[in-house]
C-alpha cells in the first residue's frame, strides 16, 4: 500500500480546509446544494467520475422534503455563493448529494462506502472557548450548524476519493462512494435503495466521528444497538369559532394535541425492549380568542427492534386518533423520517480488523460499540445483506468538545485524515478478500 504519497501535509491541509469550508456553510438535509456543488467540483478536479442529481433517487421515496418556499430559498442562496446555477439546477426541488464512481485497474469486488453531509438545525454558539467561532470558521448561515461532525464525514469521504484515485493501479474492482443528503431525521437513504443504486455491491461500509467518546486513534469496527424508529407529524384539525359567543361551535385543535402529548408520553413500557417517544415541537392556534382549527405536533418513537418499533409507532397512533376522536377534530399523520434496525456482518469486522492493524496512527481497535441511537444508513445496510453483500458501521475515535446536537460540538480534525485513509485502504484490501 502506498500511503507516503498521500502521508504529508497538503493532503492533511486540503482535508482540514475543505472541513472547516463545509463547517461554515451548512445546510440541513435535502437542501445540500452548496456543499454538493463543493464536492462535485473537487471529484471533478481529482479526475473521479460523478453520478448525481435525479439519477440517485427514486424521488418518490425521499422522505421529510422541506418546504418549496425554503428549498427555493437555499437554492437561490447556494446559487449566489458559487455561481453554479448550471450545476444546481439539475438538483433543485432536493436532489442533493452525489455519488463518486472509482474504478479500480484490476478486478476485485463492488464496495461500497457512505458518508453524510447534512447539518443540523441549531445556532451555532459565538462564544471564543468554541473553535470555530474563535477561528473564524462558524456557521455563516443562521440557524444551521455542523453539529453532529458530517462537515467531517463529508471530507472523509473527499479523502479517500483522492488515496483511491492515486492508488488505481492497485484497486481491484470499482468503490462507489456515496455523499448522502438528509441522514439527520432518518430520510435520504430510503431513496437511494430504491433506485437500485447498492443492489451489486459485496461490501459496504462507513461511519461516524466522536460516538462513543472514544479518543483519536481508536476506532470501532462495528456498532450495535441502532434503534429503529419513525419521525412523524401529526396535524390536528379542528373547526374555528368565537371563544365568547358560540365556543361550543368550535373543536379545538390544541386540546386535542395536548391530549395527544400527554397520552403519547405515558404510551405504556414494553416489556420486550428499549423504547422511546418524544414530541420535539407543537405549533397550532391564531389567537387568544378563537377556537384554534389546527395543531402540528413533530413526534418520534423508536425501538430497540422491530418488535418495539412498530409497538410504539401503532400505540402513538392510536393516541392521537383518540385524541382527535375526543375533542371532535379529525387528524392525518404523515411519516417524516425512518431508521431501522441493523446489524454488522461478523466476518466483514474481522476484515476491518486486519486490516485496520495496519494503519500505524491507529492505537485501538474495539471490535463492536453501542450506537444507542437511530442511523439512516442501516436501510443500505440491510439492503446490502439482504443481496448476500457484507456490512459494517465504525465508530471514528476522536476528542470532541460538546456532545453531538449541541451548539458547541467541535472535534479532533486529526480524525479526518485518518478515516480517509482508513476508509480508502479498506477498499484497496478488499481485493483479495474472499467473496462468501
Ligand atoms: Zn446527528
Ligand atoms: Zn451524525
Amino acid at each position: 500500500m502506498e500511503y507516503d504519497l498521500l502521508e504529508n501535509r497538503e493532503f492533511e491541509d486540503w482535508l482540514v480546509k475543505l472541513r472547516r469550508e463545509f463547517h461554515r456553510y451548512p445546510e440541513p438535509g435535502w437542501l445540500e446544494y452548496r456543499t454538493t456543488v463543493r464536492i462535485i467540483e473537487e471529484l471533478e478536479q481529482i479526475g473521479i467520475p460523478v453520478i448525481w442529481g435525479r439519477d440517485l433517487y427514486a424521488a418518490d421515496c425521499r422522505l421529510g422534503l422541506p418546504e418549496p418556499e425554503e428549498d427555493r430559498a437555499a437554492v437561490r442562496r447556494a446559487i449566489e455563493e458559487t455561481k453554479r446555477e448550471d450545476l444546481i439546477a439539475g438538483m433543485a426541488g432536493g436532489f442533493t448529494g452525489v455519488m463518486a464512481v472509482i474504478e479500480g485497474k484490476q478486478t476485485g469486488p463492488a464496495v461500497g462506502i457512505r458518508v453524510d453531509i447534512d447539518s443540523n438545525e441549531l445556532e451555532e454558539s459565538e462564544a471564543p472557548e468554541h473553535r470555530p467561532a474563535r477561528e473564524g470558521f462558524a456557521s455563516v448561515h443562521r440557524g444551521n450548524m455542523h453539529g453532529c461532525g458530517h462537515d467531517g464525514h463529508a471530507a472523509i469521504g473527499l479523502g479517500a476519493a483522492r488515496i483511491l484515485c492515486a492508488n488505481r493501479e492497485k484497486l481491484g474492482g470499482t468503490v462507489y462512494l456515496f455523499f448522502q443528503s438528509a441522514e439527520e431525521g432518518g430520510r435520504g437513504a430510503q431513496a437511494v435503495v430504491k433506485k437500485g443504486l447498492l443492489s451489486n455491491l459485496d461490501y459496504f461500509y462507513g461511519g461516524h466521528i466522536g460516538i462513543n467518546q472514544a479518543p483519536f486513534g481508536t476506532i470501532s469496527a462495528s456498532t450495535y444497538g441502532f434503534m429503529a424508529g419513525t419521525k412523524f407529524d401529526v396535524e390536528f384539525y379542528g373547526r374555528a369559532s368565537h371563544a365568547g359567543k358560540a365556543p361550543e361551535e368550535g373543536a379545538n385543535a390544541i386540546a386535542a394535541a395536548a391530549g395527544a402529548v400527554l397520552n403519547l408520553l405515558a404510551i405504556s413500557r414494553s416489556g420486550k425492549g428499549i423504547s422511546r417517544v418524544n414530541v420535539g415541537k407543537i405549533q397550532g392556534g391564531s389567537g387568544r380568542n378563537v377556537i384554534p382549527d389546527y395543531t402540528l405536533l413533530k413526534a418520534e418513537t423508536r425501538g430497540g427492534s422491530p418488535e418495539v418499533s412498530a409497538y410504539m409507532f401503532e400505540r402513538a397512533m392510536s393516541v392521537c386518533r383518540g385524541a382527535a376522536q375526543m375533542y371532535g377534530c379529525d387528524m392525518n399523520c404523515r411519516i417524516m423520517g425512518e431508521s431501522r434496525n441493523a446489524e454488522c456482518d461478523g466476518e466483514m469486522v474481522r476484515f476491518v480488523e486486519r486490516s485496520a492493524a495496519e494503519l500505524r496512527e491507529i492505537k485501538e481497535i474495539i471490535p463492536a460499540s453501542d450506537m444507542g441511537a437511530g442511523e439512516n444508513i442501516t436501510f443500505m445496510m440491510n439492503e446490502v445483506s439482504r443481496q448476500g453483500g457484507q456490512a459494517t458501521f465504525m465508530l471514528l475515535g476522536a476528542d470532541i468538545k460538546a456532545p453531538h446536537h449541541s451548539s458547541t460540538f467541535d472535534f479532533d480534525e486529526r480524525v479526518i485524515p485518518l478515516a480517509a485513509r482508513l476508509f480508502a485502504k479498506l477498499a484497496l484490501d478488499l481485493k483479495s478478500e474472499k467473496r462468501k
